[in-house]
């Protein structure tokens, strides 16, 4: 062991074909763990790991490095957990990854498009980083993918609550992800579809229409096709989300992880021509607790304000009159059919827009701006299908003074003023 920077440095050899398996303890005191490649060639979910540069990893991170070809690391610090496995599903996915491609040297030739890839199954079973894989790979060859992000509870783009859509044009950072620049991102509002279904596949439906109305200008995006992450919610109402998401996308591929049922279902009930594939997790997706998720979501929402490792964004904290914003919530409470008035459905209900009266229970809220121009009630068609343009967090409220204080990540004033409201909450400790 050769101390480095005042750490415990373990190096580990890995032969061809196997992954090094490390956890960083969670928890604010927890110390960060360093990797550094030192011989050969390794990759992080799909990311190349440069030689003698030192990446840090955080509290709570989870990571693999995979070498094709073998290769040495050194790990500093104090991992919760550090093992080499032989036994992953990498060559699996590689193929999957040369199949995809071969479908778009095809879309390429015969002027059609690529593939579009929806991977769907229960949680934990690392859909997310098949996914980072699968667009890394594709972008290292040279294509544009576009990644859709329909995991409303752990969103690898925006905050939680949204479903979004990026265009992939380099590889994921080995620490940091994708780079976010330019997402479009819609508000659903909670962090399961459950709470308003009807929403969730209405949005879903927003963002095929979006990416196949920027397939039809770009070619290259049509070659990249799509990849597409999903709710680990696989049964009823969330099984259906998922034909309906197939169909909307009309999505060629779906990739099941580790669902033998899910992948005959699937098999069953979409088009012959959609191919569906059964695929087996690695051994490495490690399960996590509820307090973990909300942690995560947490710590994606302070990122969103106050910045990520080398980026410190320093948010603007000001008061909003009442007067000057319309603050609503996306679906009325169901009631019973007998009850609803003559000609109106419950899908009516789910995405109606029901103004908020502000009060204290607004506090520590968070809020979408939506892009919807402010108008009057014509304008408020729109409202549920547009874009948002950003984040704001209730501070405080006085209703004495009719003004709430809010935590912004850009000065007074607001871009916009249809504010649509989350059940999620944010406290700010800063
Ligand atoms: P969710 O249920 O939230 O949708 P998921 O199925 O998308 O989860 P991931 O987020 O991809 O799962 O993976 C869960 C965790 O496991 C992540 O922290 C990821 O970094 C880690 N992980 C994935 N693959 C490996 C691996 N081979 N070795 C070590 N850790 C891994």
């Amino acid at each position: 062991d050769v101390p480095a920077a005042g750490k415990a440095s373990t190096r580990y050899d890995l032969e061809k074909e196997t992954e090094l398996r490390f956890e960083v303890e969670s928890g604010e005191a927890a110390e960060q763990v360093e990797l550094e490649l030192l011989t050969g060639m390794g990759e992080v979910f799909g990311s190349e790991l440069n030689r003698n540069k030192k990446y840090t990893f955080g509290p709570g991170s989870k990571i693999a490095v995979f070498t094709w070809q073998g290769c040495s690391v050194n790990l500093y610090g104090k991992p919760e957990v550090a093992y080499v496995s032989k036994d992953t599903p990498m060559l699996l996915y590689l193929n999957t990854h040369a199949a995809l491609e071969q479908m778009r040297k095809q879309a390429e030739r015969d002027n059609e498009r690529g593939p579009r890839v929806m991977v769907v199954g229960p949680t934990d079973v690392g859909k997310s980083t098949v996914c980072r894989l699968l667009l890394s790979y594709a972008v290292r060859v040279g294509r544009r993918p576009t990644f859709v992000e329909l995991d409303v509870g752990q969103s690898g783009v925006s905050v939680p609550g949204t479903v979004s859509a990026l265009c992939i044009e380099r590889p994921a950072d080995v620490e940091e992800g994708f780079s976010v620049q330019a997402p479009l991102v819609y508000h659903f509002g909670s962090t399961t579809p459950g709470t308003n279904i009807k929403l969730y596949n209405k949005l879903t439906s927003c963002l095929a229409e979006v990416f196949s109305q920027r397939c039809e200008v770009n070619r290259k995006a049509s070659v990249g096709g799509c990849i597409i992450n999903t709710c680990g919610w696989v049964k009823g109402s969330g099984y259906q989300a998922l034909v309906h998401c197939a169909s909307t996308f009309q999505v060629d591929v779906v990739l099941v992880l580790d669902h033998e049922r899910l992948y005959n279902e699937l098999k069953r009930d979409l088009p012959h021509f959609v191919r569906v594939v059964l695929l087996p997790k690695s051994g490495g997706v490690v399960e996590r607790s509820k307090e973990c998720r909300r942690d995560a979501r947490d710590e994606k929402i302070r990122e969103y304000f106050y910045g990520f490792r080398g980026v410190t964004y320093y948010p603007f904290s000001f008061e909003v009159r009442f007067s000057d914003v319309r603050i609503y919530k996306i679906g009325a409470p169901s009631i019973p059919d007998s009850c609803l008035p003559l000609g109106m459905s419950q899908d009516d209900t789910q995405l109606k827009l029901v103004p908020v009266t502000p009060g204290r229970d607004l506090t520590y809220h968070v809020l979408s701006v939506s892009s919807a121009e402010d108008g009057d009630e014509g304008a408020r068609k729109g409202i549920v299908e547009s874009p948002v343009c950003g984040f704001i967090v209730v501070t405080h409220v006085d209703t004495q003074a009719q003004v709430m204080k809010v935590l912004s990540p850009a000065p007074r004033p607001l871009p916009r003023h249809t504010l649509l409201i989350m059940d999620i909450r944010f406290m700010d400790m800063k």
